[in-house]
């Protein structure tokens, strides 16, 4: 099990996949589960603080992850789960324990088979903690926002540099502050800034640590 936790933005979704496929092994994105859901929340037109009504519904939903498409209740969502609007509403959701309640026992269970790189936040801190090794990728502000432009651009959606990063800055506020599985680094990650690295230099690093980890001896410090 390898897990790749961090910031909104730090390059994670597509190191992520690229290093999964070098090794041959699956990919968890644990984010497009936490997505999927709040998708399924707006959706039914719920607001996040009606928590009886959150919890109801959130306990007859089903999300499924099928190769690298997220499904809910049967439909195909990977697509429609990308906008600034899901994400914003994620992070909100992503805080209550009846979500992740739901999400984390699912996430162990598809990586316990092992051949998997999961992503997210939390991944190498509670959903896999004894995973074989763990990676904190973070990059500045800055970086994360033009990113995260970039990606939106590709997918025909365009914000302005302050919007992005200002949406990116209230994400890592809340991902970072709140009580249940906070993003943090677990202590057993290696940090990588991603930083003007591009994304092979970033996979070949990730891909020669795993190597390295794999010869040494482990628990040893
Ligand atoms: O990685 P991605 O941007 O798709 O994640 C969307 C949101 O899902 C994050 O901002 C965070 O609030 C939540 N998340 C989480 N735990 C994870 C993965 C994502 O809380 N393991």
């Amino acid at each position: 099990m390898i897990t790749i936790d961090g910031p909104a933005g730090a390059g994670k979704g597509t190191v992520a996949r690229r290093l999964a496929a070098r090794l041959g092994y699956r990919l968890l994105d644990t984010g497009a589960m936490y997505r999927a859901l709040a998708w399924s929340v707006a959706r039914a037109g719920l607001a996040p603080e009606d928590t009886p009504a959150l919890r109801r519904h959130v306990e007859r939903v089903h999300v499924d992850v099928e190769g690298d498409r997220v499904v809910v209740d049967g439909r195909d969502v990977t697509d429609e789960i990308r906008s600034p609007e899901i994400a914003a509403l994620t992070s909100r959701l992503s805080m209550l324990g009846v979500v992740r309640d739901k999400l984390t026992p699912m996430q162990r269970r598809m990586a316990a088979t092992g051949g998997v790189v999961l992503e997210g936040r939390d991944t190498g801190t509670v959903v896999c903690p004894d995973a074989e090794v763990k990676f904190y990728l973070d990059a500045s502000l800055e970086e994360r926002a033009h990113r995260r432009q970039l990606e939106l651009r590709a997918r025909g959606v365009e914000v302005d540099t302050e919007t992005a990063r200002a949406d990116i800055a209230a994400r890592d506020a809340q991902d970072s502050s709140r009580a249940l599985a906070p993003l943090r680094r677990a202590s057993d990650a290696i940090e990588v800034d991603t930083t003007g690295l591009s994304v092979e230099q970033v996979v070949s690093l990730l891909a020669e640590m795993v190597e390295r980890r794999r010869r040494e001896p482990m628990g040893c410090g």
